[in-house]
C-alpha cells in the first residue's frame, strides 16, 4: 500500500501526467483572455480615435470652405456698393460742374445718369431727389415717379446731418422702384452748404438672391445677409425680406461687432442644425451668414463612421470567435485529458486490485504462507531452472503428528493457533530464497533453493527440533505437538515437479511409519 502511494506521488510529479498537463493548459487561458481583451480594447480605441479624427477633419474642411466662401461673398457685396458709390460721385461731380458753370442742363444730367446706369447693371438705377424728397432726375426702373422720400429715416438723416458720408440703408422697399433693395445714398450740398437733396442708388435684393442661389451649399445649406438691426436682407433658401428671424447666437455675434466668427446653431427659421461662418461686409452695416446643414457635411463622415464601426465589429467578432474556438478546443482537450487521467487512475487501481487478488489467491489466509497452487507454480519454475542450469534444490514435506487429537482435545480454535505457530516457525527458519507453503490441512512444504539432500536434512532436523519446542497457550491451557518430515532433493531423472512432491510425500509417510516426530530422507528410489 505504501509502495502504491509512492508510485502515485512520483507519477504526479511527472510533468507528463495528464492532470499536470491539464493545469499547464489551464494556465494558457489567462494570458489568452488578457491578449484577446487587449486586442478588443485596441480595436475599440483605434476606431474611436479614427472616428473623432474623421469628424475633426470634416469640421476643419467645412470651416475652410465656409470661411473662403463668406470672404468672397463679402468682397463681392462690398465691391458692388463701392462701385455704385463711384457712380454716384461721378454724377455729383457733373452736378457740381454745372452749378459752378452757372448752367443747369437737365438733359445732360439725365444723359449722365443714363450713362452711369448702363455702367452699373448691378445697381437699380441712379436717382436724384430734391430737398423735399421728390424725384428730380432718374432714368431706369421708374415705376412710381411720385415716390416720396421725405419720410424715410435715411433721407431725414441725410437732410439733417450736413456731414453725412455714404449711407447704406437697411433693406427697404424703394418708393420709386417698388422693389426690395438696399439703398446707397449721398447728400447733395448747395454751394452755401445748405441741403440740396440726395442722390440714391440701390442694390436690388433680387440680385443678391440670384448670387446666393448659385452657391452650392448642399441640400440643407443656407446663406443670408443681415442688417446690423437684425433685419434679413436676402436669404437662400428664400425667406421674406425684412423679417427679423435670427438665431440668438448670430444676434450675439452681430451685437459684439466682431468682424467674423464660426457658429453652430439650430436655425429658428427651419429648425435645421447648421455649422457655418458669419462675416461683416467691410465697413457696411451688414453681415453675411453662410452655413451647411450638419446632416450634409457630416454625411460622408457618418458613412465612414458606420464602415469603421462595422469593420471593428467584424474584427472583434473574429477575435471572439477565435477565443471561442480555442476555448472549445482546450475544453475538449481538457475533457480528454481528464478522461485519460481517470482511465489511467482506474487501470492503476484495477491493476493494484488484481495484484491484491492474485496475492490473495496465492496466499493461505490463516498462516500467510503461499497456498498449494502458488507453491506448485514456484516449485515448477524452480524445477525448470534446476533442469536448465543444473542447480540443486530440495523439498521438505511436513505433516503435524496426531493433529486430529489436538483438535479433539483442545478444540478447533486451539488447532488453528497451533497451525499459525507452526507456520511462524517455518517463516522464521526459512531463508529468503526458500519457499515455505501450506500444502493443505496440517500439511506444509518448504522448497529449499540451492540446497542438496544433506543440507535439506539438516534444515529439516532443525525445524523438527524447533517445532517440538512450540508451546501453544489457548484459553489457559498449554500444549505442544510434533511434526514428521519427509526430505528429498531434485534429481536428474525427475521428469516433473510432481515426482519430487510424490517422493517427499513418501518420505514423510515413512517418517510416520517409523514412529513420527522424525525426519525421513528419500534418495532416488530407496527410502532411508
Ligand atoms: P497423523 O499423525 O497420522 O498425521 O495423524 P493426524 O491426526 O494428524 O492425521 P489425520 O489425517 O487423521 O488428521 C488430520 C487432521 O487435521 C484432521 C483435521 O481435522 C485437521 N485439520 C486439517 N486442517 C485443519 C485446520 O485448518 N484447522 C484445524 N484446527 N484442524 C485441521
Ligand atoms: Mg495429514
Ligand atoms: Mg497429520
Amino acid at each position: 500500500m505504501q509502495k502504491m502511494t509512492k508510485t502515485a506521488q512520483s507519477d504526479r510529479r511527472n510533468p507528463r501526467h495528464p492532470s499536470d498537463l491539464i493545469n499547464v493548459r489551464s494556465s494558457v487561458y489567462v494570458p489568452l483572455l488578457a491578449v484577446s481583451a487587449l486586442v478588443v480594447i485596441v480595436i475599440v480605441v483605434l476606431t474611436g480615435i479614427a472616428i473623432i479624427q474623421g469628424r475633426a477633419a470634416a469640421q476643419s474642411a467645412l470651416s475652410t470652405a465656409t470661411t473662403n466662401l463668406a470672404s468672397v461673398l463679402v468682397q463681392n457685396i462690398d465691391n458692388s456698393v463701392h462701385r455704385i458709390d463711384l457712380g454716384m460721385l461721378s454724377i455729383l461731380d457733373e452736378l457740381a460742374r454745372q452749378k459752378k458753370a452757372g448752367q443747369r442742363d437737365d438733359q445732360s444730367i439725365l444723359d449722365h445718369i443714363a450713362r452711369e446706369d448702363s455702367r452699373h447693371p448691378d445697381a437699380l438705377g441712379f436717382r436724384i431727389f430734391g430737398p423735399d424728397g421728390r424725384l428730380l432726375y432718374g432714368v431706369s426702373n421708374i415705376v412710381n415717379r411720385d415716390g416720396d422720400m421725405s419720410q424715410r429715416e435715411d433721407f431725414i438723416q441725410i437732410r439733417d446731418t450736413p456731414k453725412t458720408e455714404l449711407i447704406v440703408t437697411p433693406p427697404v422697399k424703394g418708393p420709386v422702384s417698388q422693389e426690395w433693395l438696399i439703398g446707397v445714398a449721398r447728400r447733395i450740398n448747395n454751394p452755401d452748404g445748405s441741403f440740396g437733396g440726395a442722390i440714391y442708388s440701390a442694390l436690388p435684393i433680387r440680385h443678391l438672391q440670384q448670387i446666393f442661389s448659385v452657391l452650392n451649399l448642399g441640400p440643407g445649406g443656407s446663406v443670408a445677409l443681415y442688417h446690423t438691426s437684425f433685419l434679413l436682407a436676402a436669404r437662400y433658401p428664400e425667406l421674406r425680406v425684412g423679417t427679423s428671424t435670427i438665431s440668438d447666437q448670430l444676434r450675439a455675434i452681430i451685437v459684439s461687432g466682431v468682424p467674423s466668427a464660426n457658429f453652430h446653431n439650430v436655425s429658428p427659421v427651419d429648425g435645421v442644425e447648421r455649422t457655418g461662418r458669419v462675416q461683416k461686409v467691410g465697413e457696411l452695416p451688414y453681415y453675411v451668414s453662410l452655413a451647411l446643414a450638419d446632416k450634409d457635411w457630416l454625411e460622408e463622415w457618418r458613412q465612414s463612421r458606420t464602415q469603421l464601426i462595422l469593420l471593428s465589429a467584424v474584427l472583434i467578432g473574429i477575435v471572439l470567435l477565435g477565443m471561442a474556438i480555442i476555448h472549445r478546443v482546450l475544453s475538449h482537450w481538457k475533457r480528454s485529458m481528464v478522461a485519460l487521467a481517470e482511465s489511467q487512475e482506474h487501470s492503476r487501481a484495477q491493476t493494484a486490485l488484481e495484484e491484491k487478488l492474485r496475492e490473495l489467491s496465492r496466499t493461505d489466509s490463516m498462516t500467510g504462507l503461499l497456498n498449494r497452487m502458488a507453491f506448485i507454480e514456484a516449485g515448477e519454475s524452480e524445477f525448470l531452472r534446476g533442469k536448465r542450469f543444473g542447480s540443486s534444490a530440495a523439498l521438505l514435506m511436513l505433516d503435524i503428528d496426531h493433529f486430529k487429537q489436538v483438535n479433539d482435545q483442545y478444540g478447533h480454535e486451539a488447532g488453528d493457533c497451533a497451525l499459525a505457530s507452526f507456520a511462524n516457525v517455518l517463516k522464521k527458519m526459512a531463508r529468503t530464497i526458500d519457499v515455505p507453503a501450506r500444502f493443505g490441512g496440517e500439511e506444509f512444504v518448504v522448497l529449499l533453493v540451492g540446497t542438496n539432500l544433506s543440507g535439506a536434512a539438516e534444515m529439516a532436523e532443525r525445524i523438527r527440533e524447533a517445532v517440538s519446542q512450540i508451546v501453544v497457550i489457548h484459553r489457559g491451557r498449554e500444549f505442544g505437538f510434533t511434526v514428521s518430515i519427509g526430505v528429498t532433493a531434485f534429481e536428474n531423472e525427475d521428469e516433473n515437479f510432481s515426482e519430487v512432491i510424490r517422493r517427499a510425500d513418501q518420505a514423510m509417510y515413512r517418517a510416520k511409519e517409523l514412529g513420527r516426530n522424525r525426519v525421513s530422507l528419500v534418495d532416488g528410489k530407496s527410502l532411508t
